[in-house]
């Protein structure tokens, strides 16, 4: 059973996005789209992704803006939980889509 998640259950906290991405539906391996991130989120988007976020894929104003475009969206956001992560995705429909992708805090009672 998957839970259906929401916006409104699931709050995204913007101080806790580490990339957003873009494109048009389908494909997100990024041959349709472009994945941003931000300065405080490089370490770990590199480590994520497995190669280094480049200088070019860091910026802020896009990360803002892309998160207020799925903020906009509302209800029509789909909230997913994957493996420590939260990801808010919007399917716009004219077949572009966005997705923010945010950590997940630790686990309660586990020292970090
Ligand atoms: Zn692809």
């Amino acid at each position: 059973m998957t839970k259906v998640l929401t916006l409104q259950s699931h709050p995204l906290d913007r101080s806790r996005v580490v990339a957003v991405y873009t494109g048009r539906r389908g494909c997100m391996c990024g041959c349709n789209g472009e994945y941003h991130y931000t300065g405080a989120s490089r370490a770990e988007a590199s480590k994520r992704r497995g190669y280094e976020v480049r200088d070019e894929e860091v910026d802020e104003i896009e990360v803002a803006r892309v998160i207020d475009e799925v903020l906009a969206a509302d209800t029509s956001v789909e909230v997913i939980e994957g493996l420590g992560e939260m990801i808010y995705y919007v399917d716009h429909l004219w077949g572009r889509c966005a997705a923010v992708y945010v950590k997940l805090p630790p686990p309660q009672g586990v020292a970090s």
